[in-house]
């Protein structure tokens, strides 16, 4: 008999809902509504829709959301403004809207951020937390990714797990973390020349390139996980986004599909605000 194999797509807008919810309540039951401020350092529109985005959640669910935008700001001014904006106590949480313009210190000014004010994980010591496993917050995209495989009962321990993309802001603190879950992980980056020959291997395949159909179903293992980060956004007129994986191919063969968008995306955002409440 023909191996039956169940195939879901994941609903990461349900599931986000869920989580505003009790994110909601839980700040309802807090006694000073908590602020975020996020910088916005350049003009980028991606940027700006990606601010607007958590700007709405964050008015959602009751937290007092500061946007600081400079569009030509230097680095030292911006180490200053960070530095007032540790030394708040009404501020919960600080974040930079990456990529930065051009000319500004990244590391210097993502280090400036007090690692306890660091709620997407991108200071240093927060990301060392995360590599020697006793992660103070996890990169919102990384927690988004953990909860998405623990709402669906993935199991991560003894499972090959393949990471196509190593950013400091997933790829990376990802596969630190599913391998301090007891998987067996493989990162892979551009130079990489056997790509399938790597994601076939697959138990679990997450990717997060920004390059579409990157992964082919004939690339993915019969029954893989797979999660996909990717966004690519195509300039004309019929406006779409695109992950990394050719969905409608590679649904047939996963056993787990995250779609984009609606997959990973709203699990970012809630997750940012999880952080911001711990
Ligand atoms: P990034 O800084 O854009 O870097 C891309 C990474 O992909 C690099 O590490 C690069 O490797 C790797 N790469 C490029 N081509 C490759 C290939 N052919 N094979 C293997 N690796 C390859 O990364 P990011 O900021 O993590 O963003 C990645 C994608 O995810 C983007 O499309 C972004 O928009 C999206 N994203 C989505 C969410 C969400 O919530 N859904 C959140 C964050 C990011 P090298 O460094 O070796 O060149």
């Amino acid at each position: 008999m023909p191996k039956v194999s169940v195939m879901k797509v994941f609903d990461g807008h349900q599931l986000a809902l869920q989580i505003e919810a009790e994110l909601k309540q839980k700040i309802q039951r807090l006694k000073r509504r908590p602020q975020l401020t996020v910088f916005l350092l350049n003009n980028n529109p991606e940027s700006q829709l990606y601010v607007q985005k958590k700007k709405v959640l964050a008015e959602r669910i009751g937290v007092n959301f500061n946007l600081i935008q400079l569009i030509k700001a230097e680095t030292n001014p911006v180490l200053q403004l960070i530095k007032e904006q540790n030394n708040q106590r009404s501020v919960a949480g600080i974040m930079v809207q990456l990529p930065l313009n051009r000319g500004l210190n990244e590391r210097k000014i993502l280090d400036a951020i007090d690692p306890q004010k660091d709620v997407d994980c991108l200071t240093s010591k927060n990301l060392g937390l995360v590599a020697a496993g006793q992660p103070r917050f996890l990169p919102a995209t990384v927690k988004g990714i953990m909860t998405i495989l623990t709402q669906e009962k993935v199991v991560v321990r003894g499972r090959q797990a393949v990471v196509v993309g190593g950013s400091n802001i997933v790829g990376k603190p990802l596969a630190m973390v599913l391998s301090n879950q007891g998987a067996t992980v493989t990162l892979v980056r551009s130079s990489e020349k056997n790509l399938a020959q790597i994601t076939r291997q697959a138990d679990i395949l997450i990717t997060a390139v920004g390059r579409q159909n990157l992964i082919k179903a004939s690339m993915v293992k019969e029954g893989a996980v797979v999660i996909d980060v990717g966004i690519t956004r195509c300039d004309n007129q019929e406006c779409h986004v695109y992950g990394d994986v050719d969905f409608k191919r590679v649904k047939t063969k996963a056993s787990l599909i995250t779609p984009v968008p609606g997959g990973v995306g709203p699990l970012t955002v809630v997750s940012l605000f999880e952080n911001l409440i711990l």
